[in-house]
């Protein structure tokens, strides 16, 4: 748990990561070992095979529910494995209400792999919380949230939904992901679970993949447990500790991404080139209030129009300092084109439904100088 005294920043360092006990080492172990020596018949240190539980888990699953202010964790070998553990928690003849516009992996598993076991699944757009209500059926279990949803930066309103699905006896879950814990906390908000795919922010360098599910409840800790027994998606300890190491610098780094992100989205909506601009730290975004409320900083996702396939693939070409590539989070600025990249899976109806333009561009701005990543952007949109 949080300690209210203690800072966030304090919290990451030091919660989970205290030094090793054995040895002195103030980094956490990683402990490459599938088993654990018995001493005799069930008498061990706690430890007995690795999928079921390693050291350097445990660490990183203590400090990430510190960070999101729940009451405990577990990580499994990628954000798609904790979205998959959180489902595999329901059962046949369950229904759960989802964001229309989420990570486009989050709707092929629920359609296309956990539909053929007998659960259903309404999407709707979540920005208005009647939408969500209507959605509501008696056998619903979920509230399945991502906010701000990418690339077009929609905001739902936390306290309001889960009010909501709570008089009824539903759990929300949020996919914390673009945000990170530093600048959202959606159990502040009422929310059950909150899921990370740590492969962005929480790692932070590009180098893993992860994904955490933060509990509030001793039962979801127990059923998510032996899920990670069961199916085995767990993490590995090298994965764990690079989290481990990612997240001593969450602070700091986040900061910058903001800095930098309120930078870009700011040249960005003055550019003559771009046409709009997709960012909840613009005073004009239509929930700008709301994200001042639920956040406390806007982060560093940014989306714009540049009119056309042609204009973002001229542009595209160009770009230097930015990468071009999929993905997110990383302390390198990674820019994207969601309809042929990360939502081409969506079609195109499905993208026209949602808002989705051939000639947007997405950016993740990452913690290069911002003079730099703006003088890319500069000579990238002259192509146009
Ligand atoms: C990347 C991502 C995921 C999936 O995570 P992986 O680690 O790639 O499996 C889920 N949700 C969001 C919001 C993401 O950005």
């Amino acid at each position: 748990m949080t300690n209210k005294q203690q800072g966030f920043a304090t919290t990451a360092i030091h919660v989970g990561q205290e030094a090793d006990p054995a040895t002195g080492a103030v980094t956490v172990p990683i402990y490459a070992t599938s088993t654990y020596l018995q001493e005799e018949i069930g008498k061990h240190k706690g430890y007995e095979y690795a999928r079921v539980s390693n050291p350097t888990r445990d660490r990183l699953e203590i400090n990430l529910a510190a960070l999101e202010g729940g009451t405990s964790s577990k990580v499994f070998a990628s954000g798609m494995a904790a979205i998959n553990a959180i489902v595999s928690m329901l059962k046949s003849g369950d229904h759960v209400v989802a964001g229309h516009n989420l990570y486009g992996g989050t709707p092929r598993l629920f359609n296309n792999v956990f539909a053929n076991f007998g659960m259903t699944f309404s999407y709707v757009d979540t920005s208005d919380v009647k939408n969500v209500e209507r959605a509501l059926q008696k056998n619903t279990r979920i509230v399945y949230l991502e906010t701000p949803t990418n690339p077009l930066m929609e905001l739902c309103d936390l306290r309001a939904i889960s009010d909501l699905a709570h008089q009824r006896g539903i759990d929300v879950v949020v996919d914390n992901t673009f945000m990170s814990p530093y600048f959202q906390r959606p159990i502040e908000f009422g929310a059950d679970m909150v899921v990370h795919s740590t492969t962005k922010f929480l790692n932070g360098h590009s180098d893993g993949l992860g994904g955490v599910v933060v509990c509030t409840k001793p039962e979801q800790n127990e059923k998510l447990a032996f899920l990670q027994k069961a199916a085995g998606a767990i993490l590995s300890p090298f994965e764990c500790w690079l989290i481990l190491r990612g997240v001593k610098t969450l602070a700091v780094r986040m900061l910058q991404h903001d800095c930098n992100g309120q930078r870009v989205a700011e040249f960005l909506s003055r550019h003559r080139k771009v046409q709009k601009v997709f960012y909840p730290g613009l005073p004009d975004h239509p929930q700008h209030e709301l994200a001042k409320r639920q956040m406390t900083g806007f982060g560093s996702m940014i989306a714009f129009e540049t009119g056309s396939l042609d204009n973002a693939n001229k542009m595209l070409r160009k770009v230097r300092v930015c990468a071009l590539a999929e993905s997110l989070g990383g302390v390198e600025s990674l820019i994207s084109h969601p309809a042929t990249m990360t939502h081409a899976a969506v079609g195109e109806e499905g993208r026209r439904k949602i808002g989705i333009t051939d000639g947007m561009v997405r950016i993740s701005v990452g913690i290069e100088d911002a003079d730099d990543i703006l003088a890319d952007l500069d000579q990238g949109l002259a192509a146009i």
